[in-house]
């Protein structure tokens, strides 16, 4: 066996574990790849998750807010946000503090950002819209055109060949069962919040998955015009001296606006009350507002630091589970590094050695300068 048999050719099978924004990336680029070198692969995504579900259950738990940068790459792959998708589309940031407000403009004057607001899974708990507003669910519905197959089940187990280069077993079934597939290429695209990570790391083969803090977030259904006319299409940033928060955000949706905490260290529910009882944050909720006695909630965790060793021949892992951008447009960081990677596998092989040389140790470097600015960005306002 040589390195020359890691190579995907006609009737190679693929296996994506997850169906968020990496895993339906991932498959786009790897179908356009494949389209472009003429080489005929089948796909399957697995999710645990269906997105037509509401609140937590159908949600990968974000502010739902897709970058400029972003919206401009999808755009030129001919990936248009569909509209049913767009909560509400954002002129700018309000960097909020105990006292004051000030609005954060585009530094160039007279240029519309072409940032939009979405909700992950198909909307908050108790929301009244009919059909299905979900992000996720339009991208994976995108791939399916291409031919992916979807499978709604969750991936229990991988199993990696006992001889070099033989397919990885990939175990997966809702409750009892035990389904099996041999795969040519299995790409982790899970996510932080499974139990995927420790069964990958306990493969052996390398994988450490990234730190990561416990998030809180919540949606609080507020009347349209009230939000129109209190946050307008600007996402609220704050700033209000409290030590535990890293950053706090409120995004505005249509009928809801999202509430984001992130802490130094894990936030609970408490740290929620606490801020939504601020009061900067009171003020700008309609007069005699109270916390609702029950509203959409989660508690999700955000990678801090990068995975180590994300592949290993026939296997690699990527979005927030290997390597992303730290506190800010993971979305878009999923988008880059699901190109990479794609774009590795179909040019360069699936072995290991092809994975870290054309895609992990470009993106490390990609996402180096990135960070550190967002590190001195985030201590400047800390
Ligand atoms: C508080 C907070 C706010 C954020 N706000 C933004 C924002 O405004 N904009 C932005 O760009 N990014 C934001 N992010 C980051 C963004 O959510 C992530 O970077 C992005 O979702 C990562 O995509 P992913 O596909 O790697 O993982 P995920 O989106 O987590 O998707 C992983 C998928 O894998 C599935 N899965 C897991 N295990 C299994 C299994 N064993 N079998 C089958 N399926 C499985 C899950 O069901 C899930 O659908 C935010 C994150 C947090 C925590």
């Amino acid at each position: 066996m040589s390195n020359n048999d890691l190579f995907l050719r006609n009737g190679s099978k693929i296996a994506i574990i997850g169906g968020g924004p990496a895993g339906s990336f991932f498959a786009y680029f790897a179908s356009r790849y494949a389209a472009e070198m003429g080489i005929d692969v089948s796909m399957k995504v697995f999710d645990r998750k269906s997105f037509c579900q509401r609140g937590p259950r159908g949600c990968n738990m974000c502010a739902g807010v897709i970058s400029e940068n972003l919206f401009n790459k999808l755009e030129e792959e001919g990936i248009n946000i569909a509209q049913y998708c767009v909560q509400r589309e954002i002129e700018c940031y309000c960097f909020q503090t105990q006292e004051d407000g000030v609005l954060l403009h585009h530094p160039v004057s007279g240029h519309t950002p072409r940032i939009v607001t979405v909700f992950r899974g198909n909307g908050p708990v108790q929301s009244p819209h009919e059909g299905n507003v979900s992000f996720d669910d339009f991208l994976l519905n995108h791939v399916k055109e291409r031919g992916v197959e979807i499978v709604f089940e969750i991936v229990k187990e991988l199993k990696l060949p006992a001889n070099k280069g033989g397919p990885v077993k990939v175990i997966y079934g809702d409750g009892d069962a035990r389904n099996e597939i041999d795969a040519d290429l299995v790409v982790g695209a899970f996510g932080v919040n499974t139990g995927m990570m420790e069964k990958v790391c306990k493969m052996g083969f390398g994988y450490k998955p990234p730190k990561t803090v416990r998030t809180c977030q919540c949606e609080i259904m507020l009347n349209p015009e009230y939000i129109q006319k209190t946050f307008g299409n600007n996402v609220f940033v704050f700033a209000l001296g409290k030590k535990d928060l890293k950053f706090a955000s409120i995004t505005p949706k249509a009928d809801y606006v999202t509430v984001n905490l992130v802490g130094k260290t894990d936030l609970t529910r408490n740290n929620l009350i606490d801020f939504l009882n601020h009061p900067a944050v009171r003020r700008l909720m309609p007069e005699g507002w109270d916390i609702p006695k029950s509203f959409c909630m989660c508690i999700s965790k955000i990678p801090v630091t990068y995975a180590k060793h994300p592949c290993t021949d026939r296997v690699v892992v990527l979005g927030d589970a290997s390597i992303s951008r730290s506190y800010k447009s993971g979305i878009e960081s999923a988008f880059n590094m699901a190109k990479l990677s794609a774009y590795t596998a179909f040019k360069y092989g699936v072995s290991e050695k092809a994975f870290m040389n054309g895609y992990y140790k470009p993106a490390k470097r990609l996402l180096a300068r990135d960070n550190l600015y967002g590190i001195i960005m985030l201590r400047i306002t800390d």
